[in-house]
């Protein structure tokens, strides 16, 4: 993620941010410009301070304060760029879903600006019924959890389901350990589930299956039974050798999903780092991680990077920030993730 700072004050402003903490002027993100922008508040619209253009909140940021994602005034969408993918969103009169709803919400912003920085092909359901991307946040219900259909988190023909209970803190954590998984985030589903959406449209559809078996192994092994097994026995004890995550050993699908996410947060926790002036080089600071070509060049920043925050986190007493182990054969698949999205960037 980029450092960006209020254009009135200089102020470092997050992300997320809708309004300077320091000066009070309106932030709110514009997708076309890739930029937080300050904003002087007219009656109707927001013009922007540093072009003078007008915009609009997407109506999600007007009706529940859940995006900080701008509309340009003339256009004929309500919604912003990323609230336009959603398909369905849980029933907000439900107590606590608003809540959790606004988490998966400000991680989908945070994947759809990977989305844009990498330049990856990116159309919704509106616009391309076929091809195109969206998503269904569900709650569980009682009616689904007798009949023993849970809301599963998952991608098909690009929709995208997340259940909402992962935005919650406990749930999650109760899910992890269960699961005896290292690492569950919500960013880190949206990034993994995003992996399979981009296997349909750049492996599938591209017809590149023997490069994609040489490194993953065949997708035709039964996907059920695999999955059932995963969730029997769990994974080999000698996965760490191969694979990125106990579970990206469970198929080769979810073996490129897995590196498919784990190659998303590399490059946007590098671009964070470099952004925030951390540097191990004399060299770090010209590293542009989402246009960078050469993946050795990242990972020679990344290593010391995650060793010294992990050290870091040991200090003040928590478990490692990376609980990850990047082994030679885990780096080649993640250069073919690397070099896959290098080919297909506009
Ligand atoms: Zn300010
Ligand atoms: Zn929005
Ligand atoms: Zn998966």
């Amino acid at each position: 993620m980029k450092r960006f700072n209020c254009q009135v004050c200089e102020q470092t402003i997050y992300f997320e941010n809708t309004q300077c903490l320091s000066c009070k002027s309106a932030l709110g993100y514009v997708p076309e410009e890739k930029t937080l922008m300050a904003f002087h508040q007219g009656e109707n619209d927001l013009t922007g301070l540093s072009d003078q253009k007008k915009f609009r909140r997407c109506r999600n940021g007007i009706t529940y304060s859940a995006c900080n994602w701008m509309v340009e005034s003339d256009s004929k969408h309500d919604y912003c760029f990323a609230c336009r993918f959603n398909r369905t969103i849980p029933n907000l009169s439900v107590s606590k879903n608003i809540e959790h709803w606004k988490i998966l919400e400000s991680s989908k912003r945070r994947l759809i600006y990977s989305l844009l920085e990498f330049g990856l092909p990116l159309s919704n359901k509106h616009e391309d019924p076929e091809g195109g991307l969206e998503f269904e946040f569900l709650k569980d219900t009682h009616e689904r959890i007798m009949a023993n259909e849970p809301v599963m988190t998952g991608h098909l023909d690009g929709t995208i389901t997340l259940n909402i209970a992962e935005a919650d803190d406990a749930e999650r954590e109760r899910r992890r350990l269960k699961l005896k998984e290292d690492f569950r985030t919500v960013l880190g589903h949206f990034r993994h589930e995003i992996g399979h959406y981009y296997w349909l449209l750049l492996i599938q559809n591209t017809g590149r299956f023997d490069s994609f078996r040489k490194m993953f192994g065949d997708e035709n092994l039964n996907y059920q039974n695999a999955m059932n097994r995963y969730y029997q026995h769990g994974a080999n004890d000698s996965w760490r050798q191969s694979f990125i995550s106990g579970y990206a050993s469970s198929h080769p699908w979810e073996d490129f999903a897995e590196s498919w996410g784990h190659y998303f947060t590399i490059i946007d926790t590098l671009e964070t780092s470099i952004q925030f002036g951390v540097k191990f080089s004399d060299n770090d600071e010209h590293l542009d991680p989402y246009h960078c070509s050469s993946f050795q060049k990242m990972l020679d920043q990344w290593l010391p990077l995650t060793n010294s925050i992990n050290n870091i986190n040991r200090s003040v007493g928590r478990p490692d920030l990376y609980p990850f182990i990047l082994t030679p054969r885990v780096v080649e698949k993640l250069v073919f993730i690397h070099d896959l999205v290098q080919e297909h960037r506009s």
